[in-house]
């Protein structure tokens, strides 16, 4: 019987084999966490450039945010929603009050918040918009990644999210991403009930629209009765340097879709935010979750956000984002491996000049960890890049420091 681990080597070989194999990770085995900052079980230090894939966007263990936890954690924890508690309702105001929306739904994972979007613009579509039963269509994007049900991969493009796992649900239609005409055409579908989309799109390699793009694709929703359903799961919460990346066009989503650092990354918490009209089509019974909206989940929201707004982590993530383009771009002009860096804020990418199927970005990756950065390919030969906003600038001018040389190492 095992109860300690003393090796990277002994934990990676016990998840092998005793896990399912369902994700590629880098061979680094991490036991402490605290604001940019992780530590593997040999005790090396790493900047953490993924930050849980943009749920850290506090920094990892947020004092304030862990108090909350600990706090609350002893009071209550769950109750199901049989009954009320005593935080719930303050921290719907929260949220809604944040976000601008006059009700919220508390879920846990971000595929759950997507799904209930899916079903409150379904619902909306039959009751509102009158669309014959069981025809309502959701139009989504090429390349989108909204999670793993198999009702969200029905809407996926990607071949290794889908193959082996149909059939599918019907009611997707697909468009090309950032194609305003197209998406015109496909919204004048009078059984159209909603618009599925990522601001930017971070998952396929932090594509990010041309301006007035999200802006047009808002007002093709008006002219068209069609929900606009914003995912920012991955880009919300101050990553992109505002608290929504809808926010730098002044889009306002009908359905809000939030998750990842809506908790700090100590919790899996996530809500569907909308007005009125739209999230009362959903009746008492109809949908639902054990743990969705529990008092521990509600707690940590509200402190999660206040710490976003009193640290600034828009502003910094804004101004530090500029910084770290600025100095990748710069890299870009020395040396071939180096394509294009793209982002916004404090989500970016840099893409390797080199084919998908190429180890280069791997490779990359394992050299920036032995350099002391950790960071992940996103789709083959791009690199996604996106520190907690905690990060300083003299840490993040450090980490472009090891981003360089690890660059200059590869051959
Ligand atoms: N939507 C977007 C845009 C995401 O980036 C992700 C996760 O990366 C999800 C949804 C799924 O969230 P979860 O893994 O919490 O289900």
């Amino acid at each position: 019987m095992v109860d300690t681990i003393s090796s990277s080597q002994q934990a990676i070989a016990l998840e092998d084999q005793y896990g399912a194999h369902n994700y590629h990770p880098l061979p680094v085995v991490l036991c402490k966490g605290e604001g940019v900052y992780l530590w593997d079980v040999e005790g090396k230090r790493y900047y953490d450039f993924l930050s849980a894939y943009s749920a850290v966007n506090q920094g990892h263990c947020h004092p304030r945010i862990i108090q909350a936890l600990v706090q609350q954690a002893k009071e209550l924890t769950l109750t199901s929603r049989a009954f009320y508690n005593d935080k719930l309702g303050l921290a719907e105001k929260y949220v809604c009050e944040t976000f601008g929306y006059d009700k919220a739904l508390f879920m846990n994972s971000g595929a759950e918040a997507n799904e209930t979007a899916i079903k409150l613009a379904r619902k909306w579509g039959y009751t509102k918009k009158n669309i014959p039963e069981n025809e309502a269509v959701i139009v989504a994007a090429r390349k989108n990644f909204h999670g793993r049900t198999t009702t969200i991969i029905s809407a996926s493009t990607d071949p290794s999210s889908r193959k082996g796992f149909g059939p599918f649900m019907p009611g997707f239609e697909i468009v090309d991403y950032d194609d305003a005409p197209a998406l015109e055409k496909a919204l004048a579908n009078p059984n159209v009930c909603g618009l599925w989309i990522e601001p930017i799109q971070g998952e396929a390699g932090v594509y990010v629209p041309a301006e007035g793009y999200l802006a047009a694709a808002a007002a093709l929703c008006k002219k068209y009765n069609v929900l606009l359903m914003m995912d920012e799961i991955q880009t919300g919460i101050a990553r992109t340097g505002k608290m929504l990346a809808s926010d730098h066009e002044g889009v306002r989503a009908d359905i809000l879709i939030l998750g990842k650092a809506l908790s700090g990354g100590v919790f899996p918490i996530s809500v569907a935010l909308a007005d009125d009209d739209i999230m009362l089509v959903i009746k008492p019974g109809e949908h639902g979750s054990t743990f969705g909206g529990n008092p521990l989940a509600a707690a940590i929201v509200m402190e999660a956000l206040e710490v976003i707004k009193d640290e600034r982590l828009a502003e910094n993530a804004d101004r530090l984002g500029q910084i770290f383009r600025q100095r990748m771009g710069r890299l870009a002009q020395k040396t071939k491996w180096v394509k294009l860096v793209r982002g916004k804020g404090l989500l970016n990418a840099i893409v390797i000049n080199d084919t998908p199927e190429s180890e280069t970005a791997w490779n990359l990756c394992l050299k920036f960890a032995a350099n002391g950065l950790l960071a992940k390919p996103t789709h083959g030969n791009i690199i996604r890049l996106a520190p907690p906003l905690v990060i300083t600038e003299e840490q993040l001018h450090e980490c472009c420091d090891i981003i360089e040389k690890s660059v200059m190492e590869l051959a």
